[in-house]
């Protein structure tokens, strides 16, 4: 691939740029700290109150704070050496300044040994608690510490004041690394990043370079009207960065237009009176203005980014989740649905927010839906409820909903119901079909498997139900116990078989004569059946019992060992009214001796229990 010389070089520097890097960060170290060093405006002999704001220890702290602490020592050098040369360049005293600039070096270690006591804690201005740290530390502490020691060296070997210098070297170090270490934090770390569109960066230096000059080449008017205004403007659309580096600017040419005697600032009195310090007051408020704005747009673009967190987290929960989350005001006007409701029913969630809640309920379940509703509005009632809701292609779903009151956070009135839907069909149907085979397994337990009616225990269960019942409403319970007659010689001759299949057919017998619903015909065991009759007295058991001797002879099966030739039963019949102290097995022992009775009047007969009456005898021949 053809690549042009430029493309070469370019590449090449970068290159080199790279395998540099920390030379280059110590080279940019010395230079923006000496820089700073040098912008002081010195005036032979220093007006008083000149050296009002010290940037150079702010900058170097700030290389420090976002540097890990193998780093410092190059830094330190780095800032010792920009500061000793430019401040001496300006100054053209070497010597002299030698002991001022290693007890600046000595207060930005302190101060950021102080504040970042862990290599790895990065320097936070949003944060209050940071705020205060760093008030404490860096601009107190540590100019305290190298300020103490100045004090110290002027008053015994200068002749000055300990309290009053070490007061200044306080203020003015402690006015500037509080101006300027936020200032370059952000413009280190965050860098300089063009606006957009980029054109818009032109513009705003433009404002602010013509600005800044038309507010202090006059002194008619206060040139913080200006420049405040312009500064802040481009805090705003540019960035922290770009702000500082704007006051900066500001400060270099307030500096030159004042050493170059122009008209600059307007005149002041007592401490104002020096222009110096009037462009160095209006310099310092520029970056507490820019530095508390700047906390504050920091502190919402923080907010927003944890907001924006919040958002795309709750979309990745409702856009994945099974559940259809759903929001309703009081009424059931649905206000959001999530996307997943596509899984339910098949709707678009638009078209769900069209529709009041209980349209798409089953008619069946609404009552539920709304009374379920409606207990809501009750404090701390939730509910989970499962009903039928319509589906696009006019089927239904079976839906499990959990639902909760929405309240206001500030005064906790209710102002919607949040519902977390789920399709719980397959659930609906295997229960369906866990409840069917329940059913059977209960039908079978009480079934007699030959001939189908019910089993001995379900006839037990049944006879004292009724029998209580009797007992309670003072009604007749009768019971009959009919008996095949002579069957083991059935079996005998015909065999096993063919005896089931008799069997079965009596049985058939039997529920073709016993239709009334609460009348139970059950197997008692064997050959004999159990025919419960409640609320039926004697007579129309007996009538009962007679029709069932008869139904069995009509079916006239054959049976060699019979007098008559034919199948016959035998029938012993009993009632009661039951007395308080009765129980159901007594009635079943009147009702079997009554049976043995019509064995013993010769079979084919009916004998009612206590009467000693047959019945119906030997109709059949
Ligand atoms: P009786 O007229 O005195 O009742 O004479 P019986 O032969 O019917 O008397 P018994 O009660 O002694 O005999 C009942 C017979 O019924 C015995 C058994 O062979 C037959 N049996 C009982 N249960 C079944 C069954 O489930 N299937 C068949 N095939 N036979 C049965
Ligand atoms: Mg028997
Ligand atoms: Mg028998």
């Amino acid at each position: 691939m053809f690549r042009s010389r430029r493309g070469r070089t370019t590449a090449g520097i970068v290159a080199w740029a790279r395998s540099h890097r920390s030379l280059l960060n110590g080279l940019a170290c010395a230079l923006t700290v000496g820089f700073s060093a040098g912008f002081v405006v010195w005036e032979e002999p220093p007006a008083p109150g000149t050296d009002l704001l010290w940037m150079a220890n702010g900058v170097l702290l700030a290389y420090l704070l976002l540097a890990p602490r193998r780093r410092w020592t190059m830094y330190l050098v780095a800032g010792f050496a920009g500061q000793w040369v430019c401040g001496s360049l300006v100054n053209k005293a070497w010597a002299s300044s030698f002991p001022e600039v290693s007890l600046n070096v000595l207060e930005v270690l302190v101060s950021a040994l102080l504040l970042k006591p862990r290599n790895r804690a990065r320097p936070d201005f949003t944060q209050p608690r940071y705020q205060l740290r760093f008030l404490a530390m860096a601009v107190v502490a540590g100019p305290a510490v190298a300020g103490l020691l100045y004090g110290i060296d002027s008053h015994f070997f200068h002749d000055g004041n300990l309290l009053l210098d070490w007061g200044l070297w306080v203020v003015v170090d402690g006015l500037g690394t509080a101006v300027m270490t936020p200032a370059c934090v952000a413009l280190f770390r965050d860098g300089l990043k063009l606006p957009q569109p980029a054109s818009r960066a032109i513009l705003y230096w433009a404002l602010l370079a013509g600005g800044t000059l038309l507010a202090l080449s006059q002194s008619t008017w206060p040139p913080a009207a200006l420049i405040y205004p312009l500064l802040v403007l481009m805090l705003l659309a540019m960035g922290m960065a770009w702000a500082a580096l704007g006051a900066l600017f500001v400060t270099v040419a307030g500096s030159y237009l004042m050493i170059s005697h122009h008209q600059a600032l307007a005149e002041g009195h007592g401490i104002a009176g020096n222009p110096a310090v009037r462009l160095q007051i209006l310099v310092v408020s520029a970056m507490f203005t820019l530095y508390c704005i700047s906390i504050v747009l920091e502190r919402q673009a923080a907010a927003e980014k944890k907001l924006n967190e919040i958002v795309a987290l709750h979309q990745l929960v409702t856009e994945n989740s099974r559940d259809v989350i759903i929001l309703a005001d009081l009424d059931g006007h649905r206000t959001y649905v999530s996307p997943s409701a596509r899984h339910l029913g098949g709707w678009e969630p638009e078209e769900l927010c069209r529709e009041v809640c209980v349209n798409l309920v089953h008619p069946e379940d609404r009552e539920r839906v709304r009374d379920a509703m409606a207990a809501l509005r009750s404090p701390d009632h939730n509910d989970l409820i499962e009903y039928r809701m319509a589906c696009r292609d006019g089927g239904y779903v079976w839906v499990e909903a959990s639902l909760r009151l929405v309240l206001q956070p500030a005064t906790g009135a209710p102002t919607g119901i949040l519902s977390m839907a789920r399709d719980i069909t397959k659930r609906k149907q295997a229960e369906y079909e866990l409840q069917e085979a329940y059913h059977a397994i209960q039908m079978l337990a009480v079934t007699d498997q030959l001939t189908r009616l019910a089993n001995r225990r379900r006839l037990d269960q049944y006879l004292s139900a009724e029998f209580r019942r009797a007992q309670r409403e003072g009604e007749p319970l009768s019971l009959l116990l009919m008996d095949v007659d002579l069957f083991k010689s059935y079996n005998d001759t015909y065999g096993h078989l063919r005896g089931d299949s008799c069997l079965k057919q009596i049985a058939e017998a039997a529920m073709d004569v016993v239709t009334r619903p609460a009348d139970l015909v059950a197997r008692f065991g064997g050959e004999e059946f159990a025919i419960v009759l409640p609320n039926t007295p004697s007579e129309g058991a007996m009538v009962i019992a007679d029709q069932l001797c008869e139904q069995v002879r009509g079916r006239r099966l054959p049976h060699s060992g019979s007098k008559e030739g034919i199948v016959t039963v035998s029938i012993g019949c009993a009632t009661v009214i039951p007395a308080a102290n009765q129980h159901a097995p007594q009635l079943i022992q009147r009702a079997d001796e009554a049976l043995y009775g019509a064995k013993r009047n010769g079979r084919n007969g009916v004998m009612v229990a206590d009467q000693g009456v047959v019945m119906a005898m030997q109709h059949a021949s």
